[in-house]
């Protein structure tokens, strides 16, 4: 690097990302050294933020074990490879100190240091290769308390040299933290969690390889904010997860509508759809026999009105859910109103009836 002064580093970098990249991006084709010897992939994304949070634990009590700095931990990652169980992005910022605020020693976390923890194409290069190529289960973006990018963006400071490239990532943090209203150091608190999020957006948005390993639970991506007058680490709250939830939440919500409107139409092949292939319901012994029965109770009611009231909603986790609803019957000659639970299940991204039962009142 030091003898091609004309090219920057970003330059240099993206030049050899696009030289793995050929190789590399496709599907993690990289056999994970962490495989050939066993560790880390059975550490699970749980278990690695567990092993960062007792390191934490341990610098913060002042009882740190400072592991994996002896002469063996040495020659040990020198010949058989590294097999950190983290990948994170912090702070260059020299109160940030990755490893001793977890308590970690060689070989044990693959960190990358830039200023205000920003996710462009270098850092999300080197978090592919860290989640991907190392296998780390866990991801942790660590954003942290007067940090001066991200002050200097929201002060809209002037800024020189290579430093507005830098520092553009952190822009919507600022705007968004702006947007809500703040001032003063209220603002940049919040802009520097803004920005972790950012961060996490950024690595989620722009890699693919990420995104999937996310989404097959190999890896977990979280946000912290470290803050320095007191040594202590902050967890941020899954941003992602709630989004994720709030969109289960209406997806549910439509579903039970949907299934209500077919219902009252007698659209019976629709209504039917509503419920999974496995679902038949009390005392029907099979699929068959229910939905005969279905059938002749959806044609023979006619045109129907069926309300629901009082819908709430609950998620046990990212596929099922509950629907909890006072639902009202008005036929020709019957009426009715009962509390209803319906039980979905999300398959093949439609939540579909598992349960129906009617509630004591
Ligand atoms: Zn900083």
């Amino acid at each position: 690097m030091c003898d091609s002064p004309r090219l920057s580093r970003r330059t240099i970098l993206s030049g050899l990302a696009v030289g793995f990249g050929a190789i590399v991006l496709p599907k993690l084709p990289w056999i994970p050294e962490a495989l050939a010897s066993g560790a880390p992939s059975s550490v699970t994304p749980d278990q690695a933020l567990q092993w960062l949070k007792e390191g934490h634990t341990r610098f913060l009590s002042g009882k740190t074990q400072t592991p994996h700095l002896t002469a063996q931990r040495i020659a040990e990652t020198a010949s058989q490879g590294q097999h950190p169980f983290a990948t994170l992005i912090s702070c260059s910022d020299s109160r940030v100190p990755v490893e001793h605020i977890f308590d970690q020693g060689i070989g044990d976390l693959f960190v990358i240091r830039v200023a205000g923890n920003v996710a462009d194409t270098d850092e999300i290069g080197t978090a592919e290769y860290g989640a991907g190529h190392l296998a780390t289960p866990l991801l942790v973006v660590v954003g942290h308390t007067k940090c001066g990018a991200v002050t200097a963006v929201v002060k809209g400071d002037e800024v020189g040299g290579s430093i507005p490239q830098l520092v553009d990532n952190i822009v919507p943090a600022a705007q968004r933290a702006k947007a809500k209203g703040l001032s003063g150091d209220a603002l940049i608190v919040d802009a520097i969690r803004e920005n972790v999020y950012q961060s996490l957006e950024d690595l989620r948005n722009n890699s693919e390889e990420l995104t999937h390993l996310e989404h097959q639970g190999k890896l977990k991506m979280v946000g912290a904010v470290y803050h320095i007058e007191d040594g202590s680490v902050e967890w941020l709250p899954d941003r992602l997860s709630m989004a994720n939830a709030a969109t289960a939440r209406d997806a549910i919500e439509q579903a039970v509508y949907s299934w209500a409107g077919l219902w009252s139409a007698s659209n019976v092949e629709r209504y039917l759809a509503c419920y999974a292939p496995s679902f038949h319901g009390k005392p029907f012994a099979n699929r068959k026999a229910w939905e005969a029965q279905r059938r002749k109770a959806l044609l023979s009611a006619g045109v129907i009105t069926l309300s629901i009231d009082q819908l709430q909603i609950s998620l046990q986790d990212a596929n099922h859910g509950t629907a909890t609803f006072l639902q009202g019957y008005q036929g020709k000659s019957y009426q009715d109103k009962v509390k209803k639970r319906l039980t979905l299940q999300l398959e093949k991204d439609k939540w579909l009836i598992v349960g129906e039962e009617i509630l004591k009142a």
